[in-house]
């Protein structure tokens, strides 16, 4: 036991050590001494002081007292001398400021407590422990003192500091209680792991899996922002496995879930989409931090289960998956409360176009192929390829080397081509208003036959890309369909 709390006694004193120096800011000391004045006790406590320790970059600083923390933002904006105004959020007992690029939350001390079917909890003032034990994990619950009677001391009740050393993720009470409270915090856990590279403790990770239900009074919204952090983090897949794991995923994301498995029939399997779909995402998040185009990973295949089909001969197939995929996107984005816009779309055409350079090299590299690939894809083109590449999960190296050098060559024809042909951002050389002008015709079915032959022949190579050739293809098609020029 002496030991034990020997070696904590050090480790403390290498923490106060890592935070001397950020510490000394003006910041918080003046935080400390507005507190003082008020004989409150002050604490920066959280994520902020995990992510110093952590040594990963942060700009959000948590803030806690016991008693008011909005009256001492106010006094603490005052003697900063921040003219900016501070924000107050009065039904949380929150107030933000902002100082140079940091957001600072103050928030007063406060106990808990919830009631079964809301997140939201009854909130009273509480002691620093209070606050502490209802912080959600060990990592998350250390606080430091900013008095200056103890200036830079660590209050750690729950060992945080000994499991962020371990990698641990765990709650500092029971977690069936902490969970149950607020089941996000499952979400959370799994999260964290995640982003940080822990480890949940098997006792926290068994209470998750028996309290998986509770995700339901979590709103789609907070679930979302959770499963984002998921798929942003250096290694997703570690986070997409968890909530496998623990039977959260068939709640919050059934699709992926019902990727998992495998069927066989006479013998011939398929392979397992869903470990398939986590290390195209693994191997995309090495190459792109886009938020989507990582989606756009995590979807690509997500028609599979339902377009299975064994064919006698063929094997396996998921005919048009990467159609029936793209359709059910707006339907996953809308329950899940993703955003229905244009990034929306983009995931759907990445997903809808997936097939497309694989075809390519498998068939034949024309230019009249790639134009269409261009034109079709537009300014994602470069996205799409880079989605294809990180499709590759072959076991065997040759194969992906092979893959790898025909995606390259493709890449190298698609620049050439675009160089060329300007097909990427395509605008068709006559436009309608011209066609309807020079023949003097309405809108209608002739307008779009012309300007799609006009587009055909450009993307077949027939013609270039220019309003000479154009405006004499726009003549012969005329031509043909009985038109004659009003001149
Ligand atoms: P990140 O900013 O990456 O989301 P964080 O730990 O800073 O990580 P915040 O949501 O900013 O998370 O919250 C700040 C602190 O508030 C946390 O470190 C934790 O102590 C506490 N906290 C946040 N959400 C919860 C929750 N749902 N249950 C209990 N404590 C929480
Ligand atoms: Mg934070």
């Amino acid at each position: 036991m002496e030991i034990l709390s020997a070696t904590h006694q050090i480790i403390t004193s290498i923490v106060i050590l890592a935070f001397k120096e950020i510490l000394e800011q003006p910041l918080f000391r003046a935080i400390g001494k507005v507190a003082d004045d008020c004989g409150q006790p002050v604490f920066v406590i959280g994520g902020y002081v995990r992510d110093i320790l952590l040594q990963r970059p942060t700009t959000d600083i948590d803030i806690m007292t016991v008693g008011n923390g909005i009256e001492l933002a106010e006094k603490v904006a005052v003697s900063l001398g921040i003219r900016s105004k501070v924000s107050v959020f009065r039904n949380f007992g929150t107030a933000m400021l902002r100082y140079k690029d940091l957001d600072i939350e103050f928030v007063g001390a406060r106990k808990e407590s919830y009631q079964r079917n809301s997140r939201k909890p009854v909130v009273e003032d509480g002691t620093l422990e209070d606050d502490q034990k209802r912080r959600d994990f060990t990592i998350n619950a250390l606080a430091i003192s900013l008095n200056e009677a103890n200036f830079g001391e660590l209050i750690d009740p729950f060992n945080g500091i000994s499991d962020l050393n371990k990698g641990i993720i765990r709650t500092p009470l029971d977690p069936d209680v902490t969970f149950s409270d607020d089941p996000l915090r499952m979400m959370r856990a799994i999260r964290f792991a995640t982003q940080l590279g822990f480890t949940i403790t098997d006792e926290t990770l068994l209470s998750i899996a028996q309290n998986k239900e509770r995700i339901s009074i979590v709103s789609p919204e907070r679930i979302a922002d959770e499963i984002n952090k998921i798929m942003l983090s250096h290694k997703p897949s570690k986070g997409f496995i968890l909530l496998e794991e623990t039977g959260l995923l068939k709640l919050v994301f059934p699709e992926l879930q019902k990727m998992k498995g495998v069927d066989s029939f006479n013998g011939i399997a398929h392979k397992d989409n869903f470990y398939h779909t986590l290390k195209v995402l693994d191997q995309l998040a090495l190459k792109s931090d886009n938020l989507w185009l990582r989606w756009a990973a995590v979807l690509h295949d997500i028609a599979k289960p339902n377009t299975k089909k064994f064919v006698e001969g063929a094997g396996w197939t998921f005919y048009a998956h990467n159609y029936v995929g793209a359709k059910m996107i707006p339907g996953i984005f809308r329950r899940m409360k993703l955003p229905m816009n244009e990034k929306m779309k983009y995931v759907q055409k990445l997903v809808e176009l997936h097939m497309r350079p694989i075809a390519l090299v498998e068939e034949e590299v024309t230019d009249s192929a790639i134009r269409r690939l261009l034109f079709d894809a537009g300014e994602d083109t470069d996205d799409l390829m880079t989605l294809c590449e990180a499709d590759i999960t072959s076991k065997n190296q040759d194969k992906v080397r092979r893959h790898l050098e025909n995606f390259q060559l493709v890449r190298q024809k698609l620049k050439e081509i675009d160089e060329k042909d300007a097909i990427r951002n395509f605008q068709p050389p006559v436009s309608g208003e011209e066609i309807m002008e020079v023949f003097q015709i309405a809108p209608g079915r002739e307008v779009g036959l012309i300007k799609n032959a006009i587009k055909d022949a450009i993307l077949d190579g027939i013609i270039g890309n220019n309003h000479e050739e154009a405006f004499q293809l726009m003549l012969e098609k005329a031509r043909e369909i009985g038109l004659t020029p009003a001149s």
